[in-house]
């Protein structure tokens, strides 16, 4: 289907055979996640393991080792609950699911390595849907083992709650420096975009300063002196410009992702973020002289007025690109 994007293969207890069966799925794939709680039962799962990471050693595909709450190896659970019975001071339920999360995906990764993979294609991830569990979870991986580690909180939720967990839960980790990709796992409303994860994954990256995907637009959260609400949409609009134009930006010019731009509702504060952005625009407040001074590079470049306010700023913006950040040599 001519699909550019690496693709994964998640199996659950039929990956053996699909990929002993489909070479062709098996070599297309760029990665193969197993879950260790859904590869098989009894004597079969080792079997079945194994037989998935031998054809990633022969096609030389990474593996992910994905551990999930909502799926844990129940015989690995129950080994570990036997264990804690006989301790002096057991551990709770919490410590027991935590303890046995990291026992499955490092037991795991032992044994892909025993049958030949090399550790450095081996990538862990340990998804529960509590914050504080994911960070207590990730911090003893990085502690007990070198593998790459997959972050993400699983069923974390819609709208702003899904944002906000997802974000409190990465954003700690990664200060840490835990953490080599990241998934955002949100509940869209019927019917709405699966790319919200996507750009909500990239913005817990750009906010952090870990690394640009698109130039962002810092906004006022308006006042008493915001006359209306134009501010707020142009806020809005050029947020989407930006994100719109950044495909080609990326194709012609190096550098765009990391411009800074702002909209501000009123002249009495608005120049002085402005002055901090590569461009900003600070719309008339109450009282104010129907103007918007622009600032480039901490300049004031123009003064904008009328109707076609929106559509001037952002040829400021395509002519501000197209001036400062390097062309990319044609090949
Ligand atoms: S920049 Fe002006 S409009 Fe925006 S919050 Fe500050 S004072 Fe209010």
């Amino acid at each position: 289907m001519n699909c550019k994007v690496p693709l994964i293969g998640d199996f659950h207890y039929n990956g053996h055979r699909l990929l002993t069966e489909h070479p062709a799925c098996a070599e297309a794939l760029a990665k193969y996640r197993i879950n260790p709680g859904n590869v098989g039962f009894g004597k079969k799962k080792d079997e079945q393991f194994a037989q998935m990471v031998e054809l990633a050693c022969k096609y030389d595909k990474p593996v992910r080792i994905g551990v999930n709450w909502g799926s844990l190896d129940q015989e690995l659970l129950a080994r570990i609950m036997d264990e804690n019975s006989g301790r002096q001071h057991p551990l709770d339920a919490t410590e027991i699911m935590r303890h046995a999360m990291v026992t499955s995906a490092l037991e795991s990764a032992a044994k892909a390595e025993d049958v030949g993979l090399a550790g450095e294609k081996i990538i862990l991830s340990c998804k529960v849907s509590s914050v504080q569990d994911l960070i207590a979870i990730y911090r003893e991986l990085s502690k007990r083992a070198n593998y790459a580690l997959h972050l993400g909180l699983t069923e974390a939720g819609m709208g702003s709650k899904g944002i906000v967990a997802s974000t409190a839960a990465l954003a700690v980790l990664l200060q840490e420096g835990i953490g080599d990709t990241i998934r955002v796992s949100l509940t869209p409303e019927p019917g709405g975009s699966r790319s919200q994860e996507v750009i909500v994954a990239q913005e817990i990256l750009q906010t952090m300063g870990l690394r640009a995907f698109t130039p962002m637009v810092a906004a006022c959260p308006g006042c008493g002196r915001t006359t209306s609400t134009f501010f707020q949409e142009l806020a809005g609009e050029v947020q989407e410009f930006v994100r719109a134009r950044m495909p080609e930006w990326k194709l012609r010019y190096d550098g765009a992702e990391n411009m800074t731009l702002a909209v501000m509702g009123c002249i009495v504060n608005g120049p002085g973020e402005s002055k901090h952005a590569n461009i900003g625009i600070s719309l008339p407040g109450t009282g104010e002289a129907p103007s918007a001074p622009v600032y480039e590079d901490g300049e004031k470049t123009v003064t904008l007025k009328g109707d076609n306010i929106a559509t001037e700023f952002k040829e400021i913006i395509e002519r501000y690109v197209e001036r400062t950040y390097t062309k990319k040599l044609k090949s």
